[in-house]
């Protein structure tokens, strides 16, 4: 049989950690390694796969696009970009955010949004959250916390300031004369599944308005249904002067997009822009998406399944869970020792899910995910934290004589999205 992961490994640069399964086969809810062996996905790309693997209805539209054309750049108007601009600025996007800008991955998203918040306000400052992940590009990065990821690329971009999540007091202290832009996550996904209350939200919003900086809701994670509502401003009533979109929103092929409210004006003709922005195929991918995740009710679904989810973690008891979060399917598990051999037990018992940082299980299913399967993964769990118990001093520790393949010590710490 071809050794993939040979293969792979002899071209691959080597940076990211990879598990020792070689994925061949999505659909639904589930995954299938080379070997013929079923998970339930409750990593779903990194949370690009809200609406399950290959979901018939973007797969069909993906195709019948690209018999029909593949590339048309942005200087050219074109039918179906104009389709996916209506359903995303007149009916799917919250009050106010009627202008939209395409782009390929959520990094570049937020890269857009910058530059847009410097150009509109004439002022240079970037208020981030400590724990906050933007991405990886440089601008995206300097809003971005963990120095994992800054430190090995600095100097990064001057002007950014990284404050307590959740804490109107230090951003009060924060937005100045200066300030550019407030960029906050909803609920922070690599950061540990944290939750920001409303109050502090609206507060932040509110100070953004006053003191003449943009407010940016980066909803690269919790958009598309994740959270249990269309987007997860939505729970709060915020009225962001950006939103950066991307993950889930074209089924599981590469976007990015950036929402604006008409505060958002004036950027320089030409200024901005990318190749494939726009591209039909992914606007066909995105607009099938919508379609499904309306009418398939998958937000609903979301809210239901989430809290469904959540109870029955708590169920769970285990002496090694410290705390349960969550909102919508965007789920997390805090442990009081590391996550990365229960992530090991999980994949032995058919069931992927990703780290959220050093100690904190986070599951991201599918949104079509059923109460069987949430039955089936919280089960796994509580077998794999009751085996660790038993036995706390076991470790799985088989590298395989490959390079960067996660072992129960690596598994997780080098993994994020
Ligand atoms: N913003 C948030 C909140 C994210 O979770 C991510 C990725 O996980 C990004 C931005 C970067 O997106 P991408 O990996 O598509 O560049």
């Amino acid at each position: 049989m071809t050794d993939y992961q040979a293969m792979e490994d002899r071209s691959s640069m080597g940076i990211l950690t990879k598990r020792d399964v070689v994925i061949v086969r999505g659909s639904g809810t589930r995954v299938w390694d080379s070997e013929g062996k079923e998970y339930i996905d409750c990593i779903a790309g990194h949370g690009t796969a809200n609406v399950g693997h290959s979901h018939p209805v973007v797969v069909d539209a993906v195709a019948r696009q690209a018999k029909r054309l593949m590339s048309c750049p942005e200087a050219f108007y074109n039918d179906i970009r104009a389709k996916l601009g209506t359903a995303l600025c007149q009916e799917a996007a919250p009050i106010g955010l009627s202008r939209l800008f395409l782009c390929n991955s959520g990094t570049e998203a937020v890269e857009a949004a910058l530059k847009f918040a410097r150009v509109v306000t004439g002022r240079t400052g970037v208020i981030a959250a400590q724990r906050g992940f933007h991405g990886r590009t440089f601008g995206a990065l300097s809003a971005t916390w963990n120095p994992k990821y800054r430190k090995p690329f600095e100097p990064l971009l001057p002007g950014f300031t990284h404050v307590l999540y959740n804490d109107v007091e230090a951003m009060d202290k924060a937005i100045d004369d200066r300030t550019a832009a407030v960029i906050l996550e909803i609920v922070q996904g690599e950061g540990g599944v944290r939750l920001a209350s409303s109050e502090y939200l609206k507060r932040v919003e509110t100070f953004c308005r006053e003191r003449g900086a943009l407010f940016i809701v980066d909803e690269v994670q919790t958009g598309f249904g994740r959270t249990g509502a269309l987007f997860a401003s939505q729970h709060h009533d915020l009225r962001p002067d950006i939103l950066c979109l991307a993950k889930a929103m074209a089924g599981g092929l590469p976007v990015g997009a950036v929402l604006c409210s008409d505060s958002v004006k004036e950027i320089p003709a030409m200024s901005h822009g990318t190749t494939f922005g726009g591209s039909p195929v992914i606007c066909a991918a995105a607009l099938a998406t919508l379609s499904v995740i309306k009418n398939e009710r998958l937000v609903e679904h979301a809210e239901v399944s989430g809290t469904y989810f959540r109870d029955r973690l708590r169920a769970i008891s285990a002496p090694g869970i410290r705390e349960i979060r969550g909102m919508g399917l965007m789920v997390g598990v805090e442990l009081k020792g590391r996550v990365t051999p229960v992530l090991r037990g999980l994949m032995e018992r058919s069931v992927m899910a990703l780290p959220a940082g050093n100690t904190v299980l986070r599951f991201l299913p599918p949104l079509s995910i059923t109460s069987e399967d949430i039955d089936q993964v919280t089960d796994a769990l509580k077998e794999v934290l009751s085996s660790l118990e038993a036995s706390p001093r076991v470790r799985s520790n088989k590298q395989g004589g490959r390079r960067r393949h996660s072992t129960a010590g690596e598994l997780g710490s080098g993994e994020s999205g």
